[in-house]
């Protein structure tokens, strides 16, 4: 039977190759005979640009091209982290890149993919730096400085963020339920998938009378979250590492 696959929040980065190789592990398995795989943001912990010459980068790449060669779609959407990753990598994926909030038809059921941050309304401080980072002239900008000045940018930015907005759900903010309701009544759907808050679940809901479900995807640690969807059903599950 054909299934879709969904994941989020891996965080890949050198400093955790047992994440990279239970991706690799994941993709040579699970991921093997889907139609589709979505990774749905922050899939590297901090992204630089697509010149960025580290080993890691590359090997992700082949493997995801490789999985596509099988048959498997790959799309890949920004997420707070690695918002900065463009269509040069995407086609080194040879995967399709997701820039903003999407809307798929999952098997007879139109569901919403967002990487999750733009529901956290209630950082307020956070939302003004997204509308900031998310503009052509800001990327352009950065984007235009040395590999090396960016780089250190990146190490900058994650020494900050250990302090304010770890990896743990608890220094991650939640989703603002008013926005959620929101987001269901703008595009008219009964399922959406994000990753983001750290928080896996499924939240059923009713919207303007309607039976909806928000599903969020956990992050990759000790073990990883996937969503599996087919004709029959949409599984979030668990797996240890
Ligand atoms: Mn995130």
């Amino acid at each position: 039977m054909k299934n879709t696959l969904f994941i989020s929040d891996l965080h890949l980065d050198e400093s955790r190759p047992h994440i990279t190789r239970a991706f690799f592990q994941f993709l040579e398995t699970t991921a093997k005979n889907a139609e589709a795989l979505y990774i749905l943001g922050d899939f590297f912990d901090a992204w630089i640009g697509d010149d960025d010459d580290q080993p890691l980068v590359q090997e992700v790449a082949e493997k995801l091209a490789t999985l596509t060669q099988t048959g498997t779609q790959v799309f890949l959407m920004h997420g707070n982290r690695d918002f900065l990753l463009g269509e040069t990598f995407a086609r080194r994926c040879n995967a399709t890149l997701l820039t903003d909030e999407r809307c798929i038809n999952l098997y007879g059921v139109k569901t919403l993919l967002l990487h999750g941050d733009s529901l956290c309304t209630a950082d307020t401080e956070y939302m003004q730096y997204r509308n900031l980072v998310r503009t052509r002239a800001w990327q352009d900008q950065v984007l235009a400085l040395p590999l090396s000045t960016r780089r250190a940018m990146a190490i900058e930015s994650r020494n900050k963020s250990k302090n304010m907005n770890s990896l743990k759900a608890d220094d991650i903010l939640d989703v603002t339920p008013s926005e959620v309701e929101k987001v269901f009544q703008q595009y008219q759907v009964k399922r959406m998938i994000h990753g983001h808050t750290h928080r896996p679940a499924r939240h059923p809901m009713i919207v303007e009378g309607k039976n909806c479900e928000r599903i969020v995807l956990g992050d990759w640690h000790d073990s990883f979250w996937y969503i599996n969807a087919s004709e029959n059903d949409c599984q979030l599950i668990e797996q240890k590492i």
